[in-house]
């Protein structure tokens, strides 16, 4: 993500391999009632804020991608407990760059990928905090750009102010056959292009929503089938909830937004930008219209 209401050093920030939620499809009651208690439960192993626990999904948007960390063998736990819901993805994020071990770490991912983890990632690079080194931080996401390109799965790639770095390792990626996501992004046209040119997939946030955004040409300028919306939760809750702790479910106001940037119908683009989740994920494409 891209905005200074996330990514601040806090207490619930943990380092290793962290691991993030992709949750999609309507769950029953008792399904989500299950969900909650599990998750419940796992608050108790790391912070409360580190999963979401929303109640709802969003009207326009079926499937939501729901980005929240924690451990990665918590978040797997959490992923197997709900299959077909949830999905978790796992990686180092720049932040920890400094902290990756060539050693231990592509083993730690590749045990929790074979263990059903969807996608490699967040990784990438972050120049704007800097809280590892950057030459660190490279040899983080390289080492994680050539993991999913062995593992064959996607990646979520997280760029602030490293335009040039990150469109140089997406572009060489890309041409390696790697897939993924420059997820909630804000970065130059340039960048978004050159990840576009090579296949990936560009994702927008609740920032969209704000009012300083001023930009929705880089929206319209993501072809119809590599647009992605997500939450970023539990940061960057979307106008009219800014400043609350986010929840899936308000991803309906970034879908609305980035469909009337587009000019086309929210919820024509909702089941679009889902089936764009679910093609790069790999997911099963679940519908239920209610
Ligand atoms: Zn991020």
């Amino acid at each position: 993500m891209n905005d200074s209401d996330r990514d601040q050093p806090g207490a619930e920030r943990r380092r290793g391999i962290r691991s993030y939620v992709l949750r999609q499809g309507r769950m029953s009651v008792a399904q989500k009632r299950a969900y909650d208690q599990l998750l419940a439960q796992y608050a108790i192993a790391f912070s409360p804020q580190a999963l979401d626990t929303d109640r709802a999904f969003g009207r326009h948007a079926p499937t939501v991608l729901e980005i929240g960390f924690g451990m990665g063998e918590t978040t797997a736990a959490i992923a197997h407990a709900h299959p077909g819901f949830v999905f978790a993805t796992a990686g180092v994020h720049p932040h920890d760059g400094a902290e990756f071990d060539p050693n231990r770490d592509p083993d730690a991912i590749r045990d929790l990928v074979r263990g059903g983890a969807v996608a490699i990632g967040e990784c990438g690079l972050d120049y704007h905090y800097d809280h590892s080194p950057r030459e660190l931080q490279r040899r983080a996401f390289a080492a994680q750009l050539e993991l999913a390109r062995e593992l064959d799965r996607p990646v979520v790639v997280h760029t602030r102010e490293a335009e040039a770095d990150t469109l140089a390792m997406v572009s060489e990626a890309g041409r390696a056959g790697v897939r993924g996501v420059l997820h909630c992004y804000t970065g130059s046209h340039a960048l978004a292009e050159a990840a576009i040119a090579v296949g990936w997939y560009v994702s927008f946030s609740g920032i969209v929503t704000f009012k300083r955004w001023d930009d929705d040409a880089l929206i319209r300028l993501v072809p119809d089938d590599r647009v992605l919306v997500e939450s970023d939760a539990p940061y960057l809750a979307p106008v009219p909830q800014r400043g609350k702790r986010n929840e899936p479910a308000w991803v309906s106001f970034t879908v609305a937004r980035v469909a009337a940037a587009r000019g086309v119908d929210p919820s024509v683009f909702g089941k679009m930008a889902a089936a764009n989740t679910a093609r790069l994920f790999g997911l099963p494409l679940a519908w239920s219209e209610s």
